[in-house]
């Protein structure tokens, strides 16, 4: 049997998590929720997802657009097995105790505080702490693909200190309403940022300082790394590391990908859907060792780094695996992602 999921906060991450769990052989969406009627609700519709709302006041609505409406959050709930909640956060200690009556379990994003659920999960980090949880987060986009590259290297060679500058898209694509259009913006000004804590919420004992900026793009967020190692290595030796690992794509500015939209090219030119780019794609030609300290830049697509990974999390909440790098590889098989 098939593990039942269910989607709360069908947006930018949620639809995707859906499509995602759909490829997958071992679970199955079971209804999303939405709040209000829109060209999503529609399109969920004629995928086959039963949809569902928030709330009884929500249903009204849905009737008068002429979308098909099978209940609410609760109805949803008494037949999932687990939740993943893309809400757009600050919602998560309401939405705990319904989870909780209902006895389901729930993953959240990272707009969610790590204390709400006081796991917070990366696939190949942690999978294993994840077995049987009734909660966990899976990590911001910017964490995700911070802490795919920092485990990777710490394992090889040991992280001595790692300073990162973090060049942030300030809008998805599909947002009109947020800024800055012409700026550039110190995010916090007040350093560091809260990324370094957060990565430390799945690597404690990484030494990692953060500074963000906003930038005036949606396409992607760029890293610019800084990484002491506590092994002398050298840049193929580095290189060596990422090629093994699952999620991180190297793509040279000798193939013409040199900026963050031609990145976002290469993913529609794979056929990707929407676009997506699921792994980190880090420049094989950044990486350096200057002065005996390893430079390099990666991108990050904030819409979908994340989405691998919450099917993993399912994966390992309701044991469907025990063993992550098999989760992992049945996840990126069922995507169709073969990097490097
Ligand atoms: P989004 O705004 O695109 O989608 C959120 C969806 O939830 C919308 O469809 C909205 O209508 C719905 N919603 C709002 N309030 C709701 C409620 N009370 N109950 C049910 N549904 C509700 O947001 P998103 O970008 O998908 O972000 C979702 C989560 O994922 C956040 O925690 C965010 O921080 C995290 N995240 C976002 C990105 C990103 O770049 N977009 C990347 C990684 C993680």
């Amino acid at each position: 049997m098939k593990t039942k999921v269910a989607i709360n906060g069908y947006g930018t991450i949620g639809k995707r998590v859906a499509d995602a769990v759909c490829a997958q052989e071992d679970m199955e969406i079971v209804g999303i929720v939405k709040t209000r009627p829109s060209f999503e609700a529609r399109i969920a519709l004629e995928k086959g997802f039963d949809i569902f709302t928030a709330s009884k006041e929500n249903i009204e609505e849905f009737k008068k657009s002429k979308i098909e409406v099978s209940g609410t959050l609760e109805d949803l709930l008494k037949n999932a097995d687990i939740v993943v909640d893309a809400t757009p956060g600050d919602t998560g200690e309401e939405y705990k105790k319904l989870y909780e009556k209902h006895g389901v379990k729930g993953i959240w994003q990272g707009g969610e505080e790590h204390e709400l659920t006081g796991f917070s999960f990366n696939s190949e980090a942690n999978y294993n702490e994840a077995l049987g949880r009734d909660f966990a987060r899976v990590v911001s986009c910017n964490t995700t693909g911070l802490v795919r590259v920092l485990y990777s290297l710490d394992n090889a060679f040991g992280v001595k200190k790692a300073r990162v500058t973090l060049m942030r898209r300030s809008a998805d694509p599909n947002d009109i309403k947020t800024g800055p259009i012409n700026a550039l913006i110190p995010d916090p000004i007040k350093l560091p940022s809260h990324h370094g804590p957060d990565v430390n919420s799945i690597l404690p004992d990484i030494d990692i300082t953060t500074m963000a900026v906003k930038t005036s793009t949606t396409l992607m967020h760029l890293h610019a790394l800084n990484v002491e190692l506590k092994k002398t290595c050298t840049e193929d030796e580095i290189i060596n590391v990422f090629e093994k690992r699952p999620r991180i794509r190297l793509v040279s500015s000798k193939d013409r990908i040199k900026s963050t939209a031609e990145a976002m090219e290469l993913a529609k030119d794979l056929g990707r859907p929407r676009g997506d780019m699921w792994e980190n794609v880090v420049w094989k030609d950044s990486i350096v060792i200057n002065k005996g300290e390893l430079y390099f830049f990666q991108a990050i697509h904030q819409e979908s780094d994340v989405v691998p990974e919450n099917v993993d999390a399912i994966r390992a909440m309701v044991e469907l695996e025990k063993n992550g790098e098999r989760s992992i590889l049945k996840t990126n098989r069922a995507l169709g992602l073969h990097v490097n």
